[in-house]
């Protein structure tokens, strides 16, 4: 049985380096928006956005929390800006064991970003009030995984209505010429 074609809207935020100032509203806006009850405390360190500062060479850079791994990986990055030396890991987006980013303070659990569900605008995108952050919106195709208890239910009222026999027989032809 083939998958459906469905339309997924794809957001994308863009960072332009160049112009973060450091101000940290993203970080605000974002962990009280993620505070229960929402919008009821802010803390940085809750914020699924850090900004990774370096002030005396004026660098701010801004980092999403993304997948969380189970495991520190085997290698590592470090990376050198305008001559200034950054920790290893610095833009890591992992919620990984070896670091105290993206991790709840109090639970230590992963923080990953979710786009602000349920928000027309990411809030952090919203607040960067000098375009550092900007939201880009695309349409893609994608398959629609068809659940087996669909098809299970589907098959069920099939064998209701034309009998097993003519179900079998059916299917066992579709097999030979989807194949
Ligand atoms: S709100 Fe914008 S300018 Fe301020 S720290 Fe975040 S990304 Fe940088
Ligand atoms: S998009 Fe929303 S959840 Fe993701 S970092 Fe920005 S404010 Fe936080």
């Amino acid at each position: 049985m083939k998958a459906e074609n469905k339309k997924k809207i794809i957001k994308t935020i863009k960072i332009n380096v160049d112009k973060c100032n450091g101000c940290r509203a993203c970080e605000m806006i974002c962990s009280a928006f993620h505070a229960a009850p929402k919008y009821s405390s802010n803390n940085p360190a809750r914020s699924r956005i850090r900004v990774i500062r370096e002030p005396l060479s004026d660098i701010y850079v801004p980092v999403y929390a993304g997948e969380y791994a189970a495991a520190e990986c085997a290698g590592r990055d470090k990376y050198t800006i305008d001559g200034k030396d950054y920790e290893e890991c610095a833009f890591c987006r992992a919620s990984c064991p070896s670091r105290s980013e993206f991790k709840e303070p109090d639970s230590g659990l992963p923080l990953k970003c979710d786009m602000c569900e349920g928000e027309e605008e990411p809030l952090c995108v919203k607040w960067c009030t000098v375009d550092a952050l900007t939201c880009e919106e695309r349409e893609e195709d994608v398959e629609e995984e068809v659940k087996v208890e669909d098809i299970e239910s589907g098959l069920a009222s099939m064998v209701d209505k034309f009998g097993l026999q003519k179900v079998m027989d059916t299917v066992a032809r579709l097999s030979k010429i989807d194949g």
